[in-house]
């Protein structure tokens, strides 16, 4: 076929019949190597209290909250219940209830503001929202202005009288649905999975402000699959001491789950290729580092500020991590010599990187079964079912080691984005995904080597540019603003602001400490911490555009580097 130039190995076709919980718990498809982990192996435990919870009993959660929410909200047919909580082990079973009745999850995270809950619900305006209590006070307010009532709101951690006051939790919900008539689990028909939308995932795509993409139940159970594929874990292959995911192993789980890397690969993936996952609401290294000692975790799914963590820490040689055997880094670029720096931390650990983005809901490539470390600075190969071009700026297809921009197809390309149409024109196109990512290939892998879109990525995180502009100018001494991302060796990326000032300003003020702390203060005030202008606020007199009006970005970011290099 010569309309693409690479593809990942052959894959039988994933089945597209089924919504994500019938092929979790309920099909033929179901772990297919691992018959035993019914009763033997918990799919999830509290890192914090230690709980475990195992197969049948998640599977029970999750019809229980199913129950509930279609007799007291008749939550159902294309409904959105949005989920807005750290990680719990609850957290899967409220996905897969929406699931079961029909119904549609957007995940948002759990450090937005009040702010940045009510523009996701209005492009998205739940029917139900679950929430941990931490978040409950931002979420309110959001609700009460796009006016969902709050007793449409579960909370998900409390029970009975230790929860606030007027609101339905989810332990009551779950004791009480035996009592209650049983839901109509929501079949599809053959091909249906492709177009029913399970998930809708917060992105920024490639321009402007956050987005939500659409993604099908066929295109989890589709990403799933591939992933089981590349790591034939359900071929009996290898004796069991050379696989590279075995029932029983454990892995961490601090990633969260709002994000498509916690949400498919962790909580997804992991459990459907039998191990346990840990869940963790809040990241602290340290005792990452005893959880790994006391669960004897084998498995790690990072971004690159733990990589750097595990890497330059005092406190890790004082931890056993012997068990650890995978270890994966994803969501931003991981160096060649972070790579060789984390090896000798984790020596004998297989060890590499994954690439991907939300729009393929988690991942395009990542590094084979067939190499214990990934090529150095790789974003891994690609999965089976996945085609590949890399497109020149002249429009041509490039060849082997020239560099253009990434267009991918497969199973696991979403749908588009949510209620945009126009966006979802210019980034899903006749099948194929625009990456907004400039790569090339070398043999089978990809080298990512800068974005052509305006994201900017903090801890793995996205920042849309474009959002903190809009912010900015509503302060009331800035003209014009731009923004753009820092490197910064632990976190990736920072937020630097360019900032015209306001023509009278410019020379009224000559001590523009107290303007920076205010610029600081008007985004810090509306705004999640990963969107914070740490890497700076710098006065200019224009913003660099090109004729069509559009800010020149690579410029400034020059312009950051030629400043930080002669001090
Ligand atoms: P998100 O949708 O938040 O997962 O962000 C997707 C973007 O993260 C991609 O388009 C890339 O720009 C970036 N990204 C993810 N993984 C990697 C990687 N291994 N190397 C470089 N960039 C990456």
């Amino acid at each position: 076929d010569m309309t693409h130039a690479h593809a990942g190995p052959t894959l039988i076709p994933p089945p597209d019949h089924l919504t994500v919980p019938q092929f979790l718990f309920d099909s033929l498809y179901r772990h297919v190597t691992h018959p035993r982990r019914l009763a033997n192996t918990p799919c999830l435990i509290d890192d914090d209290t230690g709980q475990k919870v195992f197969f049948e009993e998640l599977r029970e959660r999750t019809r229980s909250i199913a129950t509930a929410i279609n007799f007291h909200w008749n939550l159902g047919e294309g409904q959105i219940a949005t989920i807005i909580s750290p990680n719990h082990i609850d957290y899967g079973p409220c996905v897969w209830a929406v699931h079961r009745v029909g119904g549609i999850v957007s995940t948002l995270g759990p450090m937005l503001t009040a702010g940045e809950f009510v523009y996701q619900f209005q492009i998205a305006t739940p029917s139900i929202i679950f929430v941990h209590s931490d978040c409950l006070s931002s979420v309110l307010q959001a609700a009460a202005v796009v006016g969902v009532p709050s007793d449409h709101i579960i909370i998900i951690d409390t029970a009975g009288t230790s929860g606030p006051p007027g609101f339905r939790n989810l332990c009551d919900l779950i004791d009480a649905a035996p009592s209650l008539p049983p839901f109509k689990e929501r079949e599809l028909k053959d091909g249906e999975a492709k177009t029913k939308v399970a998930f809708l995932a917060p992105s920024s795509g490639t321009t402007g402000t956050q987005k939500l993409v659409a993604i099908s139940h066929y295109n989890v159970i589709s990403i799933v699959i591939q992933s089981a594929t590349f790591n034939r874990i359900n071929e009996a292959y290898a004796p069991v001491q050379e696989r590279r995911f075995r029932l029983g192993d454990v892995c961490c789980g601090f990633l969260p789950l709002s994000h498509i890397y916690g949400l498919v690969y962790n909580l997804h993936f992991m459990i459907y290729a039998g191990l346990t996952l840990v869940l963790t609401p809040k990241f602290q290294f340290e005792k990452f580092l005893a959880s790994i000692e006391r669960y004897r975790i084998t498995h790690l799914t990072l971004v690159p500020p733990q990589a750097v963590l595990l890497c330059k820490h005092p406190i890790v040689k004082r931890y056993d991590l012997s068990s650890v055997r995978y270890c994966i880094v994803a969501a931003a670029p991981l160096s060649a010599t972070l790579t060789e720096e984390l090896l000798e931390v984790l020596p004998n650990v297989q060890l590499g990187q994954g690439y991907g983005l939300t729009e393929t809901c988690g991942t395009v490539g990542m590094f084979p079964l067939t190499q214990n470390v990934g090529t150095l600075g790789s974003g891994g190969q690609l999965l089976p079912g996945t085609f590949a071009k890399v497109v020149k700026p002249d429009g041509t297809l490039a060849k082997e080691l020239e560099v253009g921009e990434l267009y991918v197809k497969g199973g696991q390309v979403a749908l588009g984005y949510y209620g945009n149409e126009k966006a979802t024109k210019e980034t899903f196109i006749n099948g194929w995904l625009k990456t907004g990512d400039q790569v090339y290939f070398r043999d089978k892998d990809i080298f990512v080597i800068e974005r052509i879109k305006e994201l900017i990525k903090v801890k793995g995180l996205q920042v849309p540019p474009a959002e903190l502009e809009g912010h900015l100018l509503t302060h009331p001494s800035v003209a014009d603003a731009a923004v753009v991302g820092v490197p910064d060796e632990y976190s990736g990326e920072l937020p630097l602001a360019f900032i015209v000032l306001k023509p009278d300003l410019v020379a009224a003020t000559a001590d523009k400490s107290a303007l920076r702390a205010s610029i600081f203060q008007h985004v810090a005030d509306v705004k999640s911490k990963h969107k914070w202008l740490t890497g700076g606020i710098q006065f200019t007199d224009a913003i660099p555009r090109n004729p069509s009006g559009k800010i020149l970005r690579r410029i400034l970011r020059e312009r950051v580097n030629n400043t930080q290099a002669s001090g």
